[in-house]
């Protein structure tokens, strides 16, 4: 073996990226692996014409503002990074339409929500009253209680908390709310973390919706790409290493301890620790010799599944937004109000009953080509149908697929079609390939009540392997940005051992 380094970070996502920094930051020798050409994994861009398209990030949660800072941007300062990049609040959490029967949008404010919703369903005015102190008392009582670590935490001290965390959305929803389309309306970004409402555990949804509406939706400005590339020069700048085009094959183990690292062209680094930033199923089943494996890890996944991906259709206009009527960064249009069924069709090729649609152009004209806008549309759908279509039907099947997604489109923004400049589609197969992930899935495992944060341990059986990002964790922007800087931390831990 060769070139010893302290440790080796697999995948430059969030994840990866902010581990490998924060580690380099501390004064360890850093090699960063990664399959794909450019850093950032799900947060990266592509330039199609002369549109620079965002892949991923619709709405960046946690940052806050410079006089209520969010954990985020402590975090970002802390990696050295905050100076150097510049955010676009969103002053609306979303318009969410549901055509003839459902057409709101909602400010990133409480007050503001409150009152919107209650115009529209007046019948239900205490209930939503009730639904929203106790979604604020619930996420107050997390983060006095929970994140920062009260010694004295206790059902009396923290009584809506120790009630309601083993709970799942739908269950807290029916207990206030009574109509489907407000139990929508409030339930709306259950995209954003990927199951059902009655699959969804409160507690990720509410920490998540509140931090939306008290800390602000956020833009980057150049794309979730300035953010990846700000992260990885600052981790050159900190003496690391990076190897790109460079998949990691194997993680060599012996008697339980991390030995190094073989990379897919045959290179070997000999290193006691690894931070993986590629699924846990691909580090533990396809890295590791099964040989290696403790049984409780494979045993660990059997009540697991594998979330969800997204197709996607990534539209250059050639007009400003309010050309086409756009008038809201974030959008979500849907053709019913029954989730179940909207999950059951994400596992088939069949027309999609919800798509997003973000345009960051109405917030930021700086985004595109003057005169230009471009917008993201996004449907959830899972990889298996996908994966069963023949090759030589790939591309008719997704053109097909993304035609439904501008159907929809149309029904809210009639002249969209007519501004069309630039198109690209990308499917739950487009997700596998450059992230190498199984299904494709861009938040990770499912992530069922039992799999909050509260019950899924961070260590893992093996000395010396720790992970980063959706998989070890939950995903969006938020939390794998903060998962390397955890792992980061557990490595140091055992480094000075
Ligand atoms: C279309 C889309 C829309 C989204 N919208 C939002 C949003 O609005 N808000 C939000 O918060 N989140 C959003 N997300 C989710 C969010 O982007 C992801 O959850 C998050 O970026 C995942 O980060 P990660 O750290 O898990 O790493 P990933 O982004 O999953 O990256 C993993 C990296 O590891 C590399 N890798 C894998 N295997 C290997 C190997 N063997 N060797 C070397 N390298 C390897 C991959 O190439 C990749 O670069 C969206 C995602 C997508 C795709």
């Amino acid at each position: 073996m060769m070139n010893d380094y302290d440790v080796v970070v697999i995948g430059a996502g969030n994840g990866g990226l902010t581990a490998a920094l924060s580690l380099a930051k501390n004064g360890c020798k850093v090699l960063l692996l990664e399959q794909h050409n450019i850093p950032g994994g799900c947060a990266t861009s592509f330039i199609r014409g002369r549109f620079e398209f965002e892949v991923a990030l619709h709405q960046l949660s946690g940052l806050g503002t410079e006089s209520q800072p969010g954990p985020l941007r402590d975090t970002f300062r802390r990696l050295g990074v905050l100076d150097k990049l510049d955010f676009v609040e969103q002053e609306n959490l979303f318009r969410i339409v549901l055509p003839g029967k459902l057409d709101i949008t909602l400010r990133a404010c409480r007050d503001d929500i409150v009152r919107v919703l209650k115009d529209r369903f007046p019948a239900e005015s205490s209930g939503i009253d009730r639904f929203f102190n106790l979604m604020y008392l619930f996420s107050t009582q997390m983060i006095f209680g929970v994140y920062s670590r009260d010694p004295e935490i206790s059902k009396t001290k923290y009584p809506e908390f120790f009630e309601y965390a083993a709970q799942d959305l739908q269950a807290v929803m029916d207990k206030y709310l009574s109509d489907p389309l407000l139990k929508l309306s409030i339930g709306n970004y259950w995209s954003y973390l990927g199951l059902p409402f009655n699959k969804l555990s409160f507690l990720d949804y509410a920490i998540m919706l509140f931090s939306y509406i008290e800390l602000k939706p956020f833009h980057i400005k150049g794309s979730s790409q300035a953010l990846s590339s700000a992260l990885l020069d600052a981790f050159l700048k900190a003496g690391g290493d990076v190897r790109f085009n460079c998949k990691a094959r194997k993680i060599v183990v012996k008697d339980k301890q991390v030995q190094g690292v073989v990379t897919a062209d045959g290179f070997e680094i000999s290193t006691r620790h690894v931070v993986s930033n590629a699924s846990t199923l691909t580090t533990y089943l396809e890295m590791i010799d099964i040989g290696d494996l403790p049984e409780s890890i494979i045993q660990s996944f059997s009540s697991r599944t594998i979330g969800l991906s997204a197709c996607g259709l990534y539209l250059g206009f050639d007009c400003e937004p309010q050309d086409m009527g756009v008038t809201e960064s974030t959008n979500f249009i849907y053709m019913s109000d029954d989730l179940d069924r909207m999950f059951r069709l994400g596992r088939t090729l069949e027309k999609p009953e919800m798509v997003m649609f973000s345009c960051f152009d109405v917030e930021d004209p700086s985004f595109s080509p003057t005169g230009a806008a471009q917008g993201a549309l996004m449907a959830t759908s899972y990889a298996e149908p996908w994966l069963s279509v023949p090759p030589n039907q790939y591309a008719e099947t997704k053109y097909e697929y993304t035609q439904n997604l501008l159907d929809m489109l149309d029904l809210i923004y009639p002249d969209c079609r007519e501004h069309i400049e630039e198109a690209e589609v990308s499917t739950p197969l487009t997700h596998m390939r450059y992230l190498g992930h199984p299904g494709g899935a861009i938040y990770g495992l499912d992530q069922y009540v039992k799999d909050t944060n509260l019950f899924v341990s961070p260590h893992s059986a093996i000395k010396g392997l720790f992970f980063a990002g959706a998989w070890a964790n939950s995903g969006g922007f938020q939390v794998t940005l903060a998962s390397g800087e955890s792992a980061a931390r557990y490595v140091l831990k055992s480094l000075n051992q």
